[in-house]
């Protein structure tokens, strides 16, 4: 087994553990491997392990990475987890199965046209600044029920759920209850919270999707190396 198959492994045990933990049914969280900046090479034994879910946080690498991958799995399911621009919006609804970073108006209507011409509708989340940081994507917490019935009755789209990176210098448990409630009181059913360091609270809070990357991939190389 390589070193990322065996990882893969020990993190599928800690989240099957965490489900127990919490009450939840086994397999009701869904592990993304996060393999930004990892070439092909490095992906190809997780899914030789029979891994299906990977999570890209830039359009244009995916889209060098990931069609003849797609292609030779069909069954493989990517996931958008970081910024899209309009303008990659047509690649974006092409490639990913489920976009986790809606936080716009300009972009809910740019996939909504995408969606109709292209036949295909990705899951969608829309992303939550639940720090309030300035320098990060997401709508206001405040604002995160309206933004959601605009995507509904504006834009004609069906939002599955919420997603939210907390602050790195903060305890992340105030974050995901924060996002859980906001979730609960759109009434949607899913919350993308989590990461290497603490998706067993993420799960604890009822997380369905986990976005993990360095603990299953192991040190990342730095940008610019990859493709
Ligand atoms: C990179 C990234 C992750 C994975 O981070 P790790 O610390 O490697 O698990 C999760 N979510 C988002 C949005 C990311 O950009």
């Amino acid at each position: 087994m390589s070193d990322a198959a065996s990882r893969l492994a020990e993190i599928r045990r800690r989240v099957a553990d965490a489900e127990a933990a919490a009450g939840r049914p086994a397999g009701s969280v869904r592990l993304i491997a996060v393999s930004k900046l990892f070439n092909s090479d490095a992906v190809r034994p997780l899914i030789d392990a029979g891994h299906r879910e990977f999570g890209e946080n830039r359009v244009q690498e995916a889209v060098r990475k990931w069609p003849p991958l797609k292609e030779a799995y069909p069954d493989l399911r990517l996931h958008l987890i970081g910024p899209l621009q309009s303008n990659k919006t047509a690649d974006a609804v092409r490639l990913f199965d489920a976009i986790h970073s809606l936080d716009r108006d300009r972009i809910a209507a740019a996939i909504a046209a995408e969606a109709a011409k292209q036949g295909r509708r990705p899951d969608l989340l829309v992303q939550v600044n639940t720090g309030g940081e300035p320098q990060k994507a997401g709508v206001a917490p405040e604002e995160a029920a309206l933004f959601v019935e605009r995507c509904r009755i504006a834009h004609g789209l069906v939002i599955d759920g919420l997603m939210a990176i907390p602050p790195v210098d903060e305890p992340p448990g105030p974050h995901f209850a924060l996002l859980a409630k906001l979730a609960d009181k759109a009434g949607l059913r899913r919350l993308s919270m989590g990461m290497s360091g603490d998706f067993e609270l993420a799960i604890a809070f009822g997380a369905t999707d986990i976005r993990v990357g360095e603990a299953i991939l192991g040190p990342r190389p730095a940008a610019g190396r990859h493709g």
